[in-house]
């Protein structure tokens, strides 16, 4: 046998020898052309294909106003220019995902009916030095060619992020030298006659390198935010276009439930909400469509998974814990209690707000608590016992406890010593020792105490708290009416307590969406 092989190698050596050097040739010409750039560069754009108008753009009235100059500017340059007014430098678009930042640089370039170039940042962070900065500069050099253009660099973070002193990670050098380029390039502008708008999207401005936010750079920077109500409803209504709606799906009683939802978001949910009518048969799109797609995206799809008779218990009363202290502190009213597993929940309680806000006081954030542990509470109070379900409630407690006082000034009563109403740097070097001890003990107290609360309440009313529980075991899914039919059939007790002043306000800047608890 061992003779065979010596002599079939033997005889093939040559033509094995062939095929390898062939092989190394052929990996070496890949690796040389994808460090010199390949002739079609993949990042530069020039897209013409279903512009997005200006009309399409909803619910962000403010940028859109802001960018209005630009477009305008970009359209008919010689008119600004007659009255001696410098081209506007860069334009960063900064705020969550979702809200629209592409579609509005794709609507300036079809406003002003300019070509569009589109980059994304990380791109331009490669693995081999030097390119990404090439890049760049055949980004900026097609762009230029084509007189008037709008060039979008989408996640500027990836190549702008704020300098680490300690350099670290192997991209670091090259993030540096795109960086330096793109800064060049912006530089540049005053001294071309190019009529060429730069628009940068990035989720924060913070984490963006200083050198970036210059005047002459990105000096114009527009908050694109979540929609407010009214600019949810147009958004819902832009995107209903082509979906035939049932009488009963109610558009504006959508936008109002939606706090929080970006543009993204809520076109998602319109999809899948005509997805779920059309397999289920129908011909138009309904309200329960719409609330089931809105179930899913917040919680979850409906589980098949069967809970035991003594976990499905646990979980009723659960629910009921977390319904009940909602109900009885007077926050958004539960909506719906359901017993049917979905996504990673066992059960929940959905509500939604009646308007939305933009300040939640001290009081409103312990209640907010109050109902967070009244799932926990509610075991304890009827079963004697704690279960690992509720870690999600749990860590947001934490969460929520730990801003109340680190970052809201909240730690104690108005009236009280404690830690003052300073925002601490979060997650770092600048706070002592004894400071996160005392941050911790404040935040441990304001949960203790809420916890007191959650429980005395449900004890308070546990012939109501009883009565939820039954009916979600024997029907699985409370609706609103059937909850408050519940809720007003018992005598429910508040045990009104003084608390702190509520005096202290605090901006969100996002209006939290709290889905199920
Ligand atoms: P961003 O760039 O801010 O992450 P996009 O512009 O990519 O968001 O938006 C993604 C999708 O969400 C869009 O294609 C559109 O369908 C929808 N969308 C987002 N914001 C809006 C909005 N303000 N008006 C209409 N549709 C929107
Ligand atoms: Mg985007
Ligand atoms: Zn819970």
């Amino acid at each position: 046998m061992a003779t065979n092989i010596q002599e079939f190698f033997f005889d093939w050596y040559p033509v094995f020898g062939v095929i390898f050097m062939a092989c190394l040739l052929l990996v070496f010409l890949r690796l040389l052309r994808s460090t010199m750039g390949s002739t079609k560069p993949e990042t530069v754009k020039a897209n013409k294909t279903a512009p997005v108008l200006w009309e399409d753009v909803q619910g962000v009235d403010a940028a859109k106003d802001e960018l209005m100059d630009v477009a305008e500017w970009l359209r008919d340059p010689k008119r600004f220019a007659a009255l001696g007014a410098r081209p506007p430098g860069g334009v960063l678009l900064y705020g969550p995902p979702g809200t629209g930042k592409t579609m509005l640089a794709r609507a300036v370039a079809a406003q002003a009916g300019v070509d569009f170039y589109a980059a994304s940042g990380s791109a331009f962070v490669e693995m081999f030095v030097g390119r990404g900065a090439a890049r760049i500069r055949r980004l900026f050099k097609e762009a230029r060619k084509s007189g008037r253009a709008v060039i979008f660099i989408d996640e500027l973070d990836a190549i702008g992020g704020a300098r680490s002193g300690s350099g670290g990670d192997g991209g670091t050098s090259e993030r540096e030298q795109a960086l330096n380029q793109l800064l060049v390039e912006l530089d540049g502008f005053e001294k071309t006659d190019a009529t060429v708008i730069v628009i940068a999207a990035s989720n924060y401005v913070d984490k963006l390198d200083r050198a970036l936010l210059r005047p002459g750079r990105f000096d114009r920077q527009v908050l694109v935010a979540p929609p407010d109500r009214h600019g949810r409803e147009a958004i819902l209504r832009s995107h209903a276009t082509g979906k035939p709606l049932a009488d009963d799906l109610d558009l504006t009683d959508v936008a109002r439930k939606t706090t929080g939802m970006t543009g993204a978001q809520l076109a998602n949910a319109l999809n899948e909400a005509a997805i779920i009518a059309g397999r289920a048969g129908r011909t138009q799109v309904g309200r329960e469509d719409l609330d089931e797609a809105l179930l899913r995206q917040s919680v979850g799809s409906q589980q098949a998974r069967r809970l035991s008779p003594k976990e499905r218990r646990i979980v009723a009363f659960h629910e009921a814990g977390h319904a009940l202290c909602r109900r009885l502190l007077g926050l958004d009213p539960p909506e719906i209690l359901s017993i049917v597993p979905r996504g990673p929940a066992l059960g929940f309680v959905g509500h939604s707000p009646q308007e939305d806000t933009y300040l939640k006081s001290r009081d409103q954030l312990l209640d907010e608590v109050v109902t967070l542990l009244g799932g926990r509470a509610a075991e304890e109070v009827v079963l004697g016992e704690s279960y690992s379900g509720a870690v999600d409630d749990l860590s947001r407690v934490h969460l929520v406890c730990k801003q109340m006082v680190a970052e809201f000034g909240m730690g104690v009563a108005l009236d009280h010593d404690g830690p003052p109403p300073i925002a601490l740097p979060t997650g770092d070097y600048a706070v002592s020792d004894s400071t996160r001890r005392d941050v911790d003990i404040a935040s441990m107290t304001l949960a203790r105490e809420a916890y007191r609360r959650a429980r005395a309440l449900l004890a308070a009313n546990r012939g109501c708290l009883d009565d939820l529980a039954a009916c979600a075991l024997e029907r699985e899914t409370l609706t609103r009416e059937e909850l408050d039919e519940i809720f007003a059939s018992h005598d429910l007790h508040t045990l009104v307590e003084p608390r702190g002043t509520g005096a202290a306000l605090v901006a969100m800047t996002q209006p939290p969406a709290v889905p199920g608890e």
